[in-house]
């Protein structure tokens, strides 16, 4: 199996943590490129159950300038264009309108999503159904998967859910 992956979600909720954790010790092709307004590769991650394409997405937002609607175009090529979205999510930040937005950009694509919840080590379980309870509102997940990239809680689980979906 093989396919392509973008990682969505706010700074600082996990995504290079997660990224690391996943790639752990096997052959990974990173990209040290600044941001540059192009859709690429940043890493190639490949085990016996096969090859998965993480694709960049420049930020989800509302563009404020000509670049800004150019980045937000290939950002929206990328979410179509992909096999599977990762929806990165730490549970101590509620929903508001960065959310909201992106929640509305993937009701105009048919590309699987799924809800990863980061960051479980900091909560108590009863928090996290709160949690997915409110995300559920907004937008439509295929998965739903708490995770800890930090300290690599379910991030196995995670892995072979995605390659079922590519
Ligand atoms: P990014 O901006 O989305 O790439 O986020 P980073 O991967 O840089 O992580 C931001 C901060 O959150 C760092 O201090 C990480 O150590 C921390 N972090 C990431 N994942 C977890 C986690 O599962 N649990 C906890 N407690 N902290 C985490
Ligand atoms: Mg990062």
């Amino acid at each position: 199996r093989s396919g392509f992956v973008t990682l969505i979600g706010r700074p600082n909720v996990g995504k290079s943590t997660l990224m690391n954790r996943m790639i752990g010790q096997k052959i990974a092709i990173t990209s040290n490129k600044p941001q540059t307004t192009r859709n690429r590769i940043q890493t190639v991650y490949t085990d016996e159950r096969g090859q998965i394409i993480f694709l960049d997405t420049p930020g989800i937002h509302k563009a404020k300038n000509k670049l800004g609607e150019y980045m937000v175009s290939v950002a929206e090529r990328t979410l179509r264009e992909v096999d599977l979205i990762l929806w990165l999510v730490e549970p101590t930040t509620f929903i508001g309108a960065g959310e909201r937005h992106i929640a509305e950009q993937l009701k105009n694509v048919k590309t699987p999503v799924f809800l990863v919840i980061n960051k479980i080590d900091t909560v108590a379980k009863a928090e996290i159904l709160t949690f997915i309870d409110a995300y559920k509102e907004i937008a439509d997940f295929a998965e739903i998967i708490p995770v800890s990239a930090l300290k690599g809680e379910n991030t196995d689980e995670l892995l072979e859910s995605m390659f079922r979906y590519l």
